[in-house]
């Protein structure tokens, strides 16, 4: 999709500190880190917010969360635990909207979340 950020991130268009990619997913460290390692798992394709997910985007949210599992065990953050979350619109804290699974780790996380 034109003018937004996280496309381009995919197309490689914009940089970004890719850590991981494959042909549905892509992953990469957050610009403004809120934990020691923090990094955005986003689909290939275009989906605005969790609401706009179809039924054939189910598969690609799995791959999202298969790779945020390796990519947790590659960051070294499986054993001591980390967190997944996907904000969704105003009062979720949803600030791009491409989907975007944010993966946290390095430090403990506190509940319930702010
Ligand atoms: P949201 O608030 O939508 O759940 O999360 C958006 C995240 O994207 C934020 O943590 C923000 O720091 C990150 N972000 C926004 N623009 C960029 C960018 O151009 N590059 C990278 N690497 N992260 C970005
Ligand atoms: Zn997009």
């Amino acid at each position: 999709m034109e003018d937004c950020i996280f496309c381009k991130i995919a197309s490689g268009e914009i940089p970004a500190d890719v850590v991981y990619s494959d042909d549905q997913v892509t992953a990469f460290r957050d610009l403004n880190p809120q934990a020691p390692t923090h990094i955005l798992v986003i689909p290939r394709c275009h989906i605005a917010t969790l609401n706009d997910l179809q039924p054939s985007d189910e598969a690609v949210v799995g791959r999202m969360y298969g790779a945020a599992r390796d990519i947790a065990s590659a960051e070294g953050l499986a054993e001591a635990g980390y967190r997944t979350v996907m904000n969704c619109n105003e009062a979720g804290g949803q600030t791009v909207f491409h989907i975007h699974l944010h993966l946290l780790g390095g430090r403990m996380m506190h509940w319930p979340p702010g």
